[in-house]
């Protein structure tokens, strides 16, 4: 028989009543440190011989239950909360690089990830090479022996394209390299990754996943997958580790020896962890995860339709229309729906752009997606406004680019919005 359909994972996977209260909801763990039953018991949980709580930036039972409820949301073996989606990739590549090496990313990604990759990353001496999201092959070229790992983005921020996930897997494993999927636009219940080759998914829980504009949060899902011990390249996690009296941490911990290293390595020498309050507001929300991306996607086709026919727009990029390039990689990786999140064009260009984004009512003009609410932003001048022109559009942040994440309010009411701005456009 198989286990648990997606919707009941995503209220019941982790969480048991509280053992101590009885308490039905997860409760906020709001503590810092845990009292040991002795000495030995102490020294045990030290030495990673037995499992169980120490200090919050290390383990916690509220960030404990998310964990398992994303990992089994994704198809994962294990997964660790952080901060904030940033924080998740920080720690995903600390253990992968050392100074010196290089990954291969998808040149279409979310602005900040393109920042971190390109700009902090420098400073360890962690260096990124760009690939055309479209061309596996283009990956592929920029491989050699310095590279560690392939990172893309499932459904790519700002455009809202899909990327063929199962092409560009089969070119990292070819060159036994991990691929790392952001799958923050989609959520695990539009696209699954691991189910198609990737072998660590990161999210930004700050967005779809908490899904209430309220709370940051990341997360790194070990896909239990890759063999880090196939050669010496990954060092943390085939190699004695002498914080931990030499344990060789994927012969001690298998098939989730990543998401351990990332915890027990990366998080507690780094420490970019999450706080109870937030991990409780974001399972919360996950709840109700199933409901609200369908919803977001119905909503998105529905408004993507509507300005497609629209006499001031010039186009419409949005996987779910019928018509659109990426229909085909849509209907194979995200067949329930093509998310929230997705741009057009308007024939004024810049000018245009920014006039539309004043006179609209109920959409929020701000830096973010996966609200409740319906949400705009010119990433031209905002999001994507410290890259050069070419990086812009190259990124699908063009001057003439407005970005909308749909909300899930009446859908009439989103359309009546966007019309009354158009009019003023
Ligand atoms: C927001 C976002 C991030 C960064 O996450 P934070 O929680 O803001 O640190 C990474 N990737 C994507 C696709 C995002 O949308």
């Amino acid at each position: 028989m198989d286990g648990p359909k997606f919707e009941t994972l995503a209220i019941h996977a982790g969480a048991q009543p509280d053992p101590a209260t009885g308490a039905r909801a997860t409760p906020i763990y709001q503590t810092t440190s845990f009292v040991f039953d002795d000495v030995d018991h102490a020294a045990s949980l030290f030495g990673l011989q037995q499992f169980g709580n120490i200090y919050t930036r290390i383990t916690n039972p509220t960030q404990a239950v998310l964990e398992e409820r994303v990992a089994a949301l994704e198809g994962g073996t294990a997964s660790l909360v952080t901060a904030s989606g940033h924080a998740a990739q920080l720690l995903v590549f600390q253990a992968l690089m050392r100074p010196g090496e290089e990954f291969v990313a998808s040149r279409k990604l979310y602005g900040g990830s393109i920042n971190q990759f390109g700009h902090a990353f420098k400073s360890f001496d962690w260096n990124v090479k760009w690939a055309d999201p479209f061309d596996p092959g283009s990956f592929e070229a920029q491989i050699n022996d310095k590279t560690k790992a392939i990172f893309i983005e499932s459904i790519a921020n700002p455009g809202g394209v899909i990327l063929d996930i199962e092409a560009i897997a089969e070119v990292a494993h070819r060159h036994k390299l991990p691929l790392i999927v952001d799958n923050t636009m989609a959520t695990p219940y539009l696209c699954k990754p691991l189910e198609h080759g990737a072998d660590i998914v990161v999210h930004s829980l700050t967005k779809f996943m908490g899904g209430h504009g309220n709370s940051m949060g990341g997360v790194i899902v070990d896909g239990g997958s890759f063999d880090w011990s196939a050669d010496d390249r990954y060092p943390m996690l085939s190699e004695p580790r002498p914080e931990y009296n030499g344990i060789v941490l994927h012969e001690t911990f298998g098939n989730f020896a990543f998401a351990i290293a990332c915890r027990v390595l990366g998080m507690r020498d780094l420490g970019p962890v999450i706080s109870p309050f937030n991990a409780f507001l974001i399972l919360t929300g996950i709840e109700t995860l199933p409901l609200r991306m369908q919803r977001h996607s119905d909503n998105a086709l529905k408004v993507a339709e509507h300005l497609k026919a629209h006499d001031k727009v010039a186009w419409v990029s949005y996987a779910g229309l019928a018509d659109d390039p990426g229909h085909d990689r849509m209907q194979k990786y995200c067949p329930k729906g093509a998310g929230a999140v997705f741009t057009f064009g308007l024939k004024g260009g810049y000018e245009a752009g920014v006039k539309f984004v004043e006179a609209l009512e109920l959409f929020s003009h701000l830096a973010n997606i996966g609200d409740t609410r319906s949400l705009v932003i010119h990433p031209a001048s905002t999001t994507h406004r410290q890259l050069a022109d070419d990086q812009k559009t190259a990124a699908g942040a063009g001057p003439d680019v407005v970005r909308l994440s749909i909300g899930i309010e009446e859908v009439s009411d989103i359309i009546a919005d966007l019309d009354q701005a158009l009019a003023q456009a």
